[in-house]
C-alpha cells in the first residue's frame, strides 16, 4: 500500500473542541481573532445542539465557519460494540483514536434515563470483586473523552435539543416516555476511578452541567467514589455534583480486602470526608453503595453495623446485588438474605419511594463488557426493583 501522498494534511492537523471548557474555547475563539461572542455562539452549537459539522453552524458567518473548519473539529469517540439488553439498557464499547476502549451505559427508565460513564482505562485500584480492578490502568480519559460519551449517546440516542442528531437517532426505540429528555441523568459509575482523574473529570462534568450546554444539572450528576479520601473535598468545592460512595463493607478489616484503597484510607476517615462534604441535606444525601456478596458482607449484624456507622450523615443506601464475572471468588448474596439486610435498613428509615434503581445494569457496565456479557434474569431485576432504595 501507498504513504498517504504530501499533499495529505497530517492526522492530527486539526484541534478536537469537544472537551474545551467555557475559558479555553474562548482563548482558542481569540487566538484565530474571532469576537468573543463567537465562543458563546460556538458553544451554543457545540454542547447543546451537538452539531458536529460547523457548516451546519446557520447563524455563523460562512467565512467564520470556513476558518473553523480548517483549523477544528468535533470528534465523537467511534462506536465499536453496541449491547441491547431486554429491558432496553444499551452499552456501547467506545474506542478512541489511539485504539484503546471503555464502556459507556444507557439505563432507560419510566422517570428517567441515567448514561453511566468511565473515567479511565482500566483502573489502578484492585477492589476484590470488581471485574476492572483485574485490568491494569491504562490511562486516563481526557475531558473531552468523558464529555464525548455523553455527546455520542444522545448522537445515538437522537436526544439534542432542536432535533438535531448528527448521525440520525439509530437507537431511540424503546426510549422511555415521550416528551422527556433520553439523558436526563449521569453518573460516573462506569470504569475507572473518577477521583484519580480529578482534573479531566471536573472540566468534563463542569461542561456536562453548563446550563446553556449539554444541561444536566448538579443534582442529576453523580460521582462515585472508592474512597479518595483528599479528592471528596475537592469534588464538593470544585464540583459541587451528588457524591455515591463505594462502602461495601462496615469494617476495615473487611474493607481492606474489598477495597483495598481502605488501607489508606481507613472508614472513619472516609465518613468525616462525607460528613464534611457541602450542602448535604434531607434533600441532597450521600449514596452509600453496597454490594451483597454471600456470606462476606450480607449478615445481619452487617445491615446493623452499617445503620450505626451512617448515623448523622444524610445518606441514601443502595443495596447491589453482586454481578459475578468469569473467575471471580464471590457469590452474590441470596435474595432472602438481601430481602432481610434490605428490610432492616429500610426499618431504620434509610428508604423512600420505591422506584428500580440504576443497579446492576450499571454495574455490568465495570469492565465486562470488554469480556463477558451477562444480561440480568427476570429474577435479579424484580429484587434490584424491590431494594430501591434511593429517591
Ligand atoms: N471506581 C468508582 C466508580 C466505578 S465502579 C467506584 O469504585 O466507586 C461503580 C460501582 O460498581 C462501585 O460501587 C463498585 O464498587 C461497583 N461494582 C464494581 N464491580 C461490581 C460487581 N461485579 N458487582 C456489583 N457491583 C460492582
Ligand atoms: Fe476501580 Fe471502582 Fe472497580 Fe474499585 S470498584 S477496581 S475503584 S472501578
Amino acid at each position: 500500500m501507498q504513504a498517504a501522498s504530501a499533499t495529505s494534511p497530517p492526522l492530527a492537523a486539526c484541534r478536537n473542541l469537544v472537551g474545551l471548557g467555557r475559558a479555553s474555547l474562548a482563548a482558542e475563539m481569540a487566538d484565530i481573532g474571532a469576537e468573543p461572542f463567537r465562543a458563546r455562539q460556538l458553544w451554543h452549537w457545540i454542547y447543546h445542539r451537538g452539531v458536529t459539522d460547523f457548516a451546519a453552524m446557520t447563524s455563523l458567518s460562512k467565512g467564520f465557519r470556513e476558518r473553523l473548519m480548517a483549523h477544528y473539529e468535533l470528534c465523537r469517540p467511534i462506536v465499536s460494540r453496541t449491547l441491547a439488553s431486554v429491558d432496553g439498557t444499551r452499552k456501547w464499547l467506545l474506542r478512541f483514536p489511539d485504539g484503546q476502549e471503555v464502556e459507556t451505559v444507557h439505563i432507560p427508565e419510566e422517570e428517567r434515563g441515567t448514561l453511566c460513564v468511565s473515567s479511565q482505562v482500566g483502573c489502578t485500584l484492585t477492589c476484590s470483586f470488581c471485574h476492572t480492578g483485574t485490568q491494569r490502568l491504562v490511562r486516563n480519559l481526557t475531558p473531552g473523552e468523558i464529555v464525548g460519551q455523553v455527546m455520542l449517546a444522545r448522537d445515538r440516542l437522537g436526544d439534542w435539543s432542536g432535533g438535531l442528531a448528527p448521525q440520525g437517532a439509530p437507537e431511540a426505540a424503546g426510549a422511555p416516555k415521550e416528551g422527556g429528555r433520553l439523558i436526563t441523568n449521569v453518573v460516573m459509575m462506569g470504569m475507572g476511578e473518577p477521583l484519580y482523574n480529578f482534573e479531566a473529570v471536573r472540566d468534563a462534568l463542569l461542561i456536562v452541567a453548563d446550563n446553556e450546554g449539554i444541561g444536566i444539572s448538579k443534582r442529576r450528576i453523580t460521582l462515585s467514589t472508592s474512597g479518595v479520601v483528599p479528592n471528596i473535598a475537592r469534588a464538593g468545592a470544585e464540583i459541587g455534583v451528588m457524591l455515591a460512595i463505594s462502602l461495601h463493607a462496615v469494617r476495615d478489616e473487611l474493607r481492606n480486602e474489598l477495597v483495598p484503597l481502605n488501607r489508606k484510607y481507613p472508614i472513619k476517615e472516609l465518613l468525616d470526608a462525607c460528613r464534611n462534604y457541602p450542602g448535604l441535606t434531607n434533600a441532597k444525601r450521600i449514596t452509600f453503595e453496597y454490594v451483597m456478596l454471600k456470606g462476606v458482607n450480607d449478615s445481619l449484624a452487617d445491615a446493623k453495623a452499617l445503620v450505626k456507622l451512617l448515623k448523622g450523615i444524610p445518606a441514601k443506601i443502595n443495596l447491589i446485588p453482586f454481578n459475578p464475572w468469569p473467575g471471580s471468588r464471590y457469590e452474590c448474596s441470596e435474595w432472602e438474605q438481601i430481602e432481610k439486610f434490605s428490610e432492616y435498613v429500610f426499618s431504620a428509615g434509610y428508604s423512600s419511594p420505591v422506584r428500580t434503581p440504576r443497579g446492576r445494569d450499571i454495574l455490568a457496565a465495570c469492565g465486562q463488557l470488554k469480556s463477558a456479557t451477562e444480561k440480568l434474569s427476570a429474577r435479579e431485576r424484580m429484587a434490584l426493583r424491590a431494594m430501591a432504595m434511593t429517591d
